[in-house]
């Protein structure tokens, strides 16, 4: 199965991502993880990276696209995967429709995790204190702000996209971590099952 977590910044993508994949072996494609990893390394790619994500701002297409196309041909794809942080624009859903068309497969569900603004915020500012500021560059409340009024700008459109080929299924995000866990659970088993 292909699945795709959908939500603004500090919606629990991630968080929900590592319980699938540790509950259904499905491995988990963060764009944002594999971007900061190059970071790490110091890569041609991560140096490219690093300022437009401090800015809240998107990494091109071509990019994201070239990383994630990359990422699915390794072994541990075989069953699917499940897609955090990507895509987050309409040529970046084209692109991994085709990618996947080209492998005789398809995205089967998106999960969209609908979270209001204001607990976005302070879900980030708590994160922000828990890391003591070290662990994401791009975790301040200002760059929040700018990743914010992207997702808005550039990202929610994409659900239409998705709701248009009948694939999104809405889940309270603000709800406690498990009781998300149990929704998209039902959600991924309701789609195996047809
Ligand atoms: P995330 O960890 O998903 O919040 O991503 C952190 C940052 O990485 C984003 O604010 C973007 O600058 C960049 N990024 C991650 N995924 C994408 C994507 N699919 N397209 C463009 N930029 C991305």
């Amino acid at each position: 199965m292909n699945l795709v977590l959908f939500g603004p910044p500090g919606a629990g993508k991630g968080t929900q991502a590592k319980v699938i994949t540790e509950q259904r072996g499905l491995p988990q494609l963060s764009t944002g993880e594999m971007l900061r990893a190059a970071i790490a390394a110091g890569t041609e790619l991560g140096k490219a990276s690093k300022a437009i994500m401090d800015r809240g701002d998107l990494v091109s297409d071509d990019i994201v696209v070239g990383i994630i196309g990359e990422r699915y041909d390794q072994p541990d794809c075989a069953k699917g995967a499940v897609f955090d942080g990507f895509p987050r624009t309409i040529p970046q859903a084209e692109a991994l429709d085709a990618m996947l068309a080209k492998r005789g497969r398809k995205i089967d569900l998106v999960i969209e995790l609908k979270v209001d603004d204001k607990i976005l915020i302070d879900r980030v500012e708590q994160r922000i204190k828990e890391s003591g500021g070290t662990t994401r560059s791009d975790d301040t409340p200002e760059t929040l702000k700018a990743r914010l009024a992207v997702y808005y700008k550039n990202t929610a459109p994409l659900l239409e996209y998705y709701k248009h080929q009948g694939k999104v299924v809405t889940v309270d995000g603000m709800k406690p971590i498990v009781e998300v866990t149990r929704q998209i659970g039902a959600a991924i088993d309701a789609k195996a099952r047809h």
